[in-house]
C-alpha cells in the first residue's frame, strides 16, 4: 500500500481566455474560460500541475470561491488541507490530486497506462443548421460519432433539423445529442419519440434541476429522468446532474439504466468514481470540461485507465482557445494515451506568468 501522498509545495494562478469562437449551450453562451491552475512542487525538485475549472450553471461553485480556497490554503498542501477544503471545492480538490499524482507518475517514471492505447473522439458540431455542413467536413476527417447541441433554438425547428442532419450522417455513424437540461418533460418526449429508430446513440441531459432550485425541483426532475430512460428505446445520458462525487453513486442506487457523462475535472475523487462505475458495469463517455490542456491531461488519463468498454471520449473540443498554447491535441477522431501524455503543463503554467 502505497503511503498518504506527502505535503508539497502549492502555488496557483488564475487564468481568463477568450475562446477561438463562442460555444452555445442551452445555459450559456461561453466567449470566455475561467479558471485556476495549481502547481504542487516536492523537496527533490518534482513539479505536478492541475486545474480547477469550475461551471457555475452546473452547480460547481464559482472561479472567486476557488481562488478564496487556494489563498486559504497559504504556500504548502497534503492531506489535513485537502480533507478541510469545503465540499463546493470539488474542482480544486481534481486540480491538487491530479498535481499529486503528476508527481507520483514522475517518481514511478511511469506513464500510467499502455501508451500505445487510443480512443475514439466525438467530434461537436456547432449548434443549429451549421451542423449540417460540418457533418460532412468531420466525416471525411474520419470521425464516425458526432454530438450536437439542442434545446438552443425552437424545438419545432430543431426536431426538423434532425432528420437534415441524420440524412447526411455517414454509414454506420452515431449522433449524440445534448439538450443541456432544456427540456420539460413533455418536450423530451417529443423529441424522445422522434429519435426511436434513428442513429442517435444517447441524448444527453434532456431535464435538469440544479440543487438551487430546491430539493422537490431535483426530486420532481429525478422522477422525470427516470421515467424518460425507461419508457423509450433511445438511451438518455447524465451530465449536469453528476456535479458531485455522491451523484453517481445516488444515480447507480437509484437503478439508473443510462449512460454517464463524467468531467473528470469536476469530481473531487474521479479515481474513486471511476471505479464505482466500472464496478457497475457502466455506459461511461470521458467528457471535457472545456478546461485547459492542464485539467485535459489529467481527465484524459482517467479516460485511458477506464477498464469497461470504451466509448468516444467527449474531447472533441481543440482548437478552443484563442491562444494555442492552451490546447489539448487538435481533434482528430482518434487520441492516442501518448498525445494526452505529451501536453507539457509547464509552457501553460509559464504562459500565465
Ligand atoms: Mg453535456
Amino acid at each position: 500500500m502505497a503511503a498518504d501522498p506527502p505535503t508539497h509545495r502549492f502555488a496557483f494562478r488564475q487564468y481568463r481566455l477568450p475562446l477561438r469562437t463562442v460555444v452555445r449551450t442551452a445555459h450559456e453562451v461561453w466567449t470566455h474560460r475561467s479558471g485556476v491552475i495549481v502547481r504542487l512542487s516536492d523537496a527533490s525538485g518534482r513539479v505536478g500541475f492541475g486545474e480547477a475549472a469550475p461551471i457555475p450553471a452546473f452547480g460547481t461553485g464559482t472561479v472567486e470561491e476557488t481562488l478564496a480556497s487556494c489563498a486559504a490554503l497559504g504556500d504548502s498542501v497534503g492531506e489535513a488541507q485537502l480533507g478541510r477544503l469545503p465540499q463546493a471545492q470539488n474542482c480544486l480538490r481534481a486540480a491538487i490530486r491530479a498535481a499529486q499524482e503528476d508527481i507520483a507518475l514522475a517518481v514511478e517514471c511511469a506513464g500510467g497506462h499502455d501508451a500505445d492505447s487510443y480512443r475514439a473522439v466525438a467530434a461537436l458540431l456547432p449548434a443549429g443548421r451549421p451542423a449540417i455542413e460540418q457533418v460532412a467536413v468531420k466525416a471525411d476527417a474520419g470521425f464516425r460519432v458526432f454530438k450536437w447541441k439542442v434545446g438552443i433554438t425552437d424545438i419545432a425547428d430543431e426536431i426538423a433539423l434532425l432528420d437534415d442532419l441524420c440524412a447526411v450522417l455517414p454509414g454506420g455513424a452515431k449522433l449524440r445529442l445534448d439538450a443541456n437540461g432544456a427540456w420539460d418533460r413533455r418536450q423530451a418526449e417529443r423529441w424522445l419519440e422522434r429519435c426511436a429508430e434513428r442513429p442517435i446513440e444517447f441524448v444527453e441531459q434532456p431535464c435538469f434541476s440544479p440543487i438551487s432550485a430546491g430539493e422537490a425541483a431535483v426530486k420532481r426532475t429525478t422522477d422525470v429522468l427516470l421515467g424518460l430512460a425507461h419508457d423509450y428505446p433511445t438511451p438518455i445520458a447524465l451530465d449536469e446532474s453528476l456535479v458531485d462525487d455522491g451523484d453517481v453513486a445516488r444515480w447507480l442506487e437509484l437503478g439508473w439504466p443510462g449512460w454517464f457523462v463524467v468531467k473528470p475535472s469536476l469530481l473531487g475523487d474521479a479515481a474513486g468514481v471511476r471505479r464505482r462505475l466500472e464496478a457497475a458495469r457502466a455506459n461511461v463517455v470521458f467528457s471535457s470540461a472545456l478546461e485547459t490542456a492542464i485539467g485535459a491531461k489529467a481527465a484524459l488519463r482517467h479516460a485511458f485507465a477506464w477498464r469497461g468498454e470504451p466509448k468516444a471520449l467527449g474531447f472533441g473540443v481543440w482548437p478552443l482557445f484563442a491562444d494555442a498554447r492552451f490546447d489539448g491535441p487538435v481533434a482528430a477522431p482518434f487520441l492516442r494515451a501518448t498525445d494526452a501524455g505529451r501536453i507539457d503543463s509547464e509552457v501553460i503554467w509559464n504562459a500565465l506568468g
